[in-house]
C-alpha cells in the first residue's frame, strides 16, 4: 500500500492524540469553545458530552491538554470485566 500524503494526521488539540479515530472520523467540535469553534476527536466531544450533561464544568482551552485517560466515555457494555 502507498500512500501519496505523507503528512501528519491532524491531532487533537485536546487530548493529542489523532483527530480522527478511523478513516472517515470527523470527530466532533468542543463545546468548551465559543461557538464550538475548535475541532477535537470523538472521544473528546463525548466526553465534554458526557460531562455537560452530568453538569460537571468542562475544561477549558486554555488548559488543553487533557490527558488521554481521564476522558470519560460511554461504557461498551457486554464483556466488560472490571
Ligand atoms: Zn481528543
Amino acid at each position: 500500500m502507498t500512500t501519496a500524503d505523507q503528512s501528519t494526521p491532524p491531532q487533537c488539540p485536546r487530548c493529542n492524540g489523532p483527530l480522527a479515530l478511523f478513516d472517515g472520523d470527523t470527530g466532533g467540535r468542543s463545546r468548551a469553545t465559543p461557538g464550538r469553534s475548535v475541532e477535537v476527536c470523538g472521544l473528546c466531544c463525548q466526553s465534554e458530552a458526557i460531562l455537560a450533561a452530568a453538569g460537571v464544568e468542562l475544561v477549558p482551552p486554555a488548559e488543553w491538554p487533557v490527558p488521554a485517560n481521564t476522558l470519560v466515555v460511554w461504557p461498551t457494555g457486554a464483556g466488560s470485566a472490571g
